[in-house]
């Protein structure tokens, strides 16, 4: 593979103005934004605008005058647009993981009688410990059963009260079928809890479509909307008034500003609002959102799967010694390729330092996210062509990258 064919293939893409509607910092290519999604130019624009105009001159005046009260259901209703759900289903609120326990709590009270969480060993860890915080907080009677990816669907039955998996796995970038889990853990009753951080924005989902129960998802991978974004939950209709939470705050009460002393759950999804919303984030996540929306999600997967493929043709020639951890099948992954090297972390370090950026996950996983409308084909091509410079000098085995940082 040659620079220009990777040129030729960014000459022919449908999607290559959007990265113009991004700041992206010179020298840098950037394969990270499934961890923190890149800033698009009109966030910026906007946030100034929320904090001189909304905040600055209008003050508290801005909850009504400038819909800040209906900020979360307005940006829920545009990612419902992106996960195939009705505007009623999604809303914006707290990070994923504090929506994880809002949801996985309502799904147990709706199953009582059945005792287990069902997950994969591989979950991402905060799913996996939410559960666990919530089934000590339940003070026993439940449990939490991991088994490994290949044994899950086997492992559903009438005892399980949630299957809680991660849509795209963020180690391995592997994908499950949303519609046929969904469909196998139905039949035995059991409710799904999908986590899409790593799908929104990235690929066509279509909860709706799959008759899925329940969802959460993150404002800041593919979404675009900057570091801690608030995260979305998704509730299908038919459960929303029969699903309680306990963080029972009083914005997701019936009636917020009557003040009244009992709790009485709000309609619908409005229940999963807790505290007041961070302004400041929904603003800049609307950014990224109604950025996405532009974009045909049908061409961004397509975009996003040729990325895959080139980057890992271009490993093949140039890095061979590079063991493929996530799944052959392109249509088995999600928009990341991830490689398995027993030196991985450092030579992550030694690619950041030439301004490659992608990430290392433990033990010995080095992550390339590829976002579409961002990401060119002739980067792809230049990261591989560092990373094999890297390899054949040996550049990464210097002894200051192997320092672990806190974030990796
Ligand atoms: C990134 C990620 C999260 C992040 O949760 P936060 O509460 O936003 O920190 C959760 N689950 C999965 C699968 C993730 O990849």
């Amino acid at each position: 593979v040659t620079r220009q064919d990777a040129e030729r293939l960014d000459a022919a893409d449908p999607l290559a103005a959007f990265r113009e509607r991004f700041v992206l910092p010179v020298g840098v290519i950037y394969l990270d934004g499934n961890s923190l999604g890149a800033l698009p130019r009109e966030t910026a624009r906007r946030v100034a605008e929320v904090v001189n105009a909304e905040w600055g001159q209008d003050l508290i005046k801005s909850w009504n005058l400038h819909g800040w009260i209906d900020l979360p259901r307005r940006v829920g209703a545009k990612i419902a647009r992106l996960v195939g759900a009705e505007p009623n289903e999604v809303l914006v609120a707290d990070s994923t993981s504090v929506n994880l326990f809002k949801l996985l709590a309502g799904a147990l009270r709706l199953q009582k009688g059945r005792p287990v969480i069902l997950s994969e060993a591989n979950n991402f860890p905060t799913d996996l410990y939410i559960a666990q915080g919530l089934i000590e907080l339940l003070g026993g009677g439940y449990e939490l059963r991991t088994v490994p990816r290949d044994q899950v669907l086997e492992a559903l039955d009438a005892r399980v009260a949630v299957l809680m998996l991660t849509q795209v796995d963020y180690r391995s970038g592997a994908l499950w079928d949303l519609a046929a889990v969904t469909e196998r853990a139905h039949a035995v009753g059991a409710l799904v809890l999908w986590d899409l951080a790593h799908s929104a924005g990235a690929l066509p989902v279509d909860l709706n479509g799959a008759g899925a129960d329940l969802a959460v998802g993150c404002g800041y991978k593919y979404l675009n909307g900057g570091p801690g974004a608030p995260a979305f939950l998704y509730a299908a209709r038919r459960l929303q008034e029969k699903l309680r939470t306990p963080l029972s705050g009083w914005l997701g009460h019936a009636a917020p500003f009557a003040f009244e002393p009992e709790y009485r759950p709000g309609a619908g999804i409005d229940r999963f609002l807790c505290g007041t919303p961070p302004i400041l984030s929904l603003a800049a996540l609307e950014c990224g959102v109604d950025l996405t929306l532009q974009a045909d999600l049908t061409l961004v997967r397509k975009k996003s799967l040729a990325l895959g493929e080139l980057f890992l043709d271009c490993v093949q020639g140039a890095v061979p010694e590079f063991a493929l951890a996530s799944p052959v099948d392109p249509n088995q992954r999600g928009s990341q390729v991830s490689l398995r090297h027993p030196e991985g972390y450092a030579i992550v370090q030694a690619l950041i330092a030439r301004g490659v950026i992608g990430d290392f996950r433990a033990p010995d996983v080095l992550r390339f996210g590829f976002a579409p409308l961002y990401t060119r084909y002739v980067d792809v091509w230049e990261a591989v062509t560092i990373l094999a410079e890297i390899m054949a000098t040996r550049a990464w085995d210097q002894p200051e990258y192997r320092v672990r940082r806190t974030v990796t």
